[in-house]
């Protein structure tokens, strides 16, 4: 209990720390992809590099986002929002993604549930989530994700078909940093969790080594009413 705390005391402190210095990395690197962007446009016929910069600025500023939600108490700031156009926005971002890597993703969300939630910190969730479930595949595979609504609550999930999770890893997600990739972070659950505990919701995660993996995310909804 005590190591606990300590624990958390700790992380505390290095989350506000992350927090302050990914603040600081946010205007240079919003300039600098201005920039880029900028000069990519003088020099047309002889872009090829910056597509490449491009996509490492955005990969620095996803980071960057994480690292703001981790450090912060409840900054979420709340509208009632639907969650098919959320996730849609999210598939329209990342389908170029998943068509190079050979990744169908499905859309199955019949009710359009509307939520009372942050639009931008659901946004990164879906990404995150979506994510890992692509990594996952990499020589590519289906992702599905499917909503089912009940009185308010909604169950949403993302399910893929890649590699799984060993039975004595399962538990260790979301800790802090945990990471099993070569370039990851483990940033991505533990930040997705804050989120979605922040809206008063729960995650859970089952997995089949080799066969795949399914996050579902219970959200409180706003009752359908037909
Ligand atoms: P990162 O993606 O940077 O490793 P995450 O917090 O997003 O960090 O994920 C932590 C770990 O959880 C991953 O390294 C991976 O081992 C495991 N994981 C998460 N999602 C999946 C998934 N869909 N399939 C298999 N493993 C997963
Ligand atoms: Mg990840």
């Amino acid at each position: 209990m005590y190591n606990d705390l300590r624990q958390k005391e700790k992380l505390a402190v290095i989350g506000q720390m992350a927090a302050a210095i990914a603040h600081e990395i946010k205007n240079p690197l919003s300039a600098l992809k201005g920039f880029t962007q900028l000069q990519q446009e003088k020099d047309k016929g002889d872009d090829h590099y910056y597509p490449i910069m491009l996509n490492e600025i955005d990969r620095i500023n996803a980071i960057v986002n994480d690292l703001l939600i981790l450090g912060k108490p409840n900054t979420a700031i709340k509208t009632k929002k639907s969650l098919k156009d959320i996730v849609e926005y999210v598939l329209s971002v990342i389908d170029p993604h998943a068509q190079r890597k050979d990744v169908t993703i499905n859309l199955d969300m019949k009710e359009p549930a509307v939520l009372v939630c942050d639009e931008n910190q659901l946004k990164q969730v879906f990404i995150n989530l979506i994510k890992n479930a692509m990594e996952a595949m990499p020589h590519g595979g289906t992702v599905t994700i499917n909503a089912k609504q009940a009185d308010n609550q909604v169950e949403v999930s993302v399910k893929d078909d890649g590699c799984g999770i060993e039975p004595d890893k399962l538990a260790k997600l979301g800790e802090p940093f945990y990471t099993t990739k070569n370039n990851g972070n483990g940033l991505g659950l533990m930040v997705t969790k804050k989120i979605i505990e922040e809206h008063d919701g729960r995650l859970a995660i089952e997995s089949e080594l080799g066969k795949g993996t399914t996050v579902t995310l219970t959200l409180p909804a706003i009752p359908n009413c037909g």
